[in-house]
């Protein structure tokens, strides 16, 4: 029997997912399907950030998939979450990066870190899209490097005062609150760093440029801006100084988030290219009856199901508590690269119409190449594994 995409893209994957996660995935790609595809075009086009997607994903239980049902969240796990992303990116990559740093960046340090007044306080409001969240640790100056922070936090009496400026980060303009990243100790350098949540609205904390990008444009990224920015002593989240051990955490986790959102991507432009090819006529016959249409359909199967793997094997690792700092970032690395490769391939296929807004082809490519950036470039990912390897 000849294997369809259909078939491909639902394989059981071994031991790696079970009833309840094909559930997730149906009913998520049901959802993005009616919901989310239909609009992918115009929040691109608009640089609109689609915050009646959130609201519906909220209501669906879909934006607390991975926390406990006590705090709102759906009680299921990480791959749950992967599918999820996978499969709102497939539909559309800027509501699946908006999705991914609200899920992941957001709420897991108050999940992972906070009181249990700041989980009272925001897992809910969070996990039911009353409220969207951002993560800032990138700045001006520094973003790989991010043990070089120049936002500071002092304690004043019951105060912590915030002084610098954040940039670069996903869902700023829309967001209710924000976890910041600040020294509080100079001196000690990246054991100096601890971390801050501070509500919107909070006198000295604004919005101050929003970003114009090649791609993800439906997701707002925008600097954020603190002068003499007090808030209360208990929005410290942990221990003074446990920021940087805290973001590193974080993004081991977000790094799984990153690497679904480029599979979906590449899944999206894969299906795009299979149809297409078997629709486009050239010389008499559909494109796909060329070889060398063929060959690059096969070449895009076979990443794409390679990094599904990957992305499948780590999210399943860390449902298994073990560490993933190796596979975390060997999913990335190779799931943003091929998705990026497969994203050209698909714009290839598709000739002239590729390169116009009529087709996804485009958006797919634009959006696909932050993947291979955020939450840590190739070269940092390549530097980590290397680190795993004992280099
Ligand atoms: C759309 C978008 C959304 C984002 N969302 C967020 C967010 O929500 N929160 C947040 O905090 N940040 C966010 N970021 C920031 C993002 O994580 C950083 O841009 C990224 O980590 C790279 O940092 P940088 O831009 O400062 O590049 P740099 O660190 O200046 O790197 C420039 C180049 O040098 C290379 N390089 C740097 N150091 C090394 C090294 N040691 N070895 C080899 N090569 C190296 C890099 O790989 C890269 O190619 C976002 C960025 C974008 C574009």
């Amino acid at each position: 029997m000849t294997s369809t995409l259909a078939d491909t893209d639902v394989l059981p994957y071994g031991e790696f997912l079970t009833e309840e996660h094909h559930a997730i995935r149906e009913m998520v790609r049901d959802f993005a399907t009616r919901e989310i595809v239909p609009k992918a075009a115009e929040v691109d086009r608009n640089a609109r950030f689609p915050i009646e997607t959130f609201k519906a994903l909220g209501k669906l239980d879909l934006l607390g998939l991975q926390y406990p049902t006590e705090y709102g969240g759906a009680g299921s796990d990480y791959r749950a979450y992967a599918i999820a992303v996978e499969e709102i990116g497939r539909a559309c990559g800027s509501t699946g990066l908006s999705y991914a740093a609200h899920c992941s960046l957001a709420t897991n340090p108050i999940y992972l870190f906070g009181t249990d007044e700041q989980k009272k306080k925001y897992l809910h409001k969070l996990i039911s899209a009353e409220w969207i969240g951002c993560w800032a640790l990138t700045e001006p100056g520094t973003g790989s490097d991010a043990a070089a922070q120049k936002t500071t936090a002092r304690l004043e009496g019951d105060h912590w005062v915030l002084n610098g400026t954040k940039q670069f980060i996903t869902n700023a303009t829309d967001a209710d609150m924000a976890i910041i990243m600040a020294m509080t100790d100079q001196s000690k350098g990246k054991k100096g760093i601890s971390s801050f949540v501070v509500d919107k609205g909070t006198k000295g904390f604004y919005v101050s440029k929003v970003e114009k990008k090649l791609g993800m444009r439906g997701s707002p990224t925008a600097s954020l801006t603190f002068e003499d920015c007090h808030i209360p002593k208990e929005n410290l989240i942990g221990q003074v100084s446990d920021g940087y051990k805290q973001a590193l955490q974080t993004l081991e986790g977000g790094r799984i988030s990153i690497a679904a959102l480029a599979l979906g991507i590449a899944q999206g432009a894969l299906d795009a290219a299979l149809t297409y090819a078997k629709q486009r006529e050239a010389f008499g016959q559909p494109i796909g009856k060329f070889q060398f249409i063929q060959g690059y359909l096969a070449d895009m199967a076979t990443q794409v199901h390679a990094a599904r793997l990957l992305v499948y094997h780590a999210a399943w690792m860390k449902d298994h508590h073990k560490r993933v700092t190796l596979e975390g970032s060997q999913a990335k690395l190779f799931a943003s690269e091929i998705s990026s490769k497969v994203c050209n391939l698909c714009v290839q296929i598709h000739g002239g119409y590729g390169y116009i807004e009529d087709f996804p082809a485009e958006r797919f490519l634009r959006d696909a190449k932050l993947c291979e950036i955020g939450e840590g470039t190739s070269e940092i990912q390549k530097l980590l594994i290397a680190r795993q390897l004992g280099l």
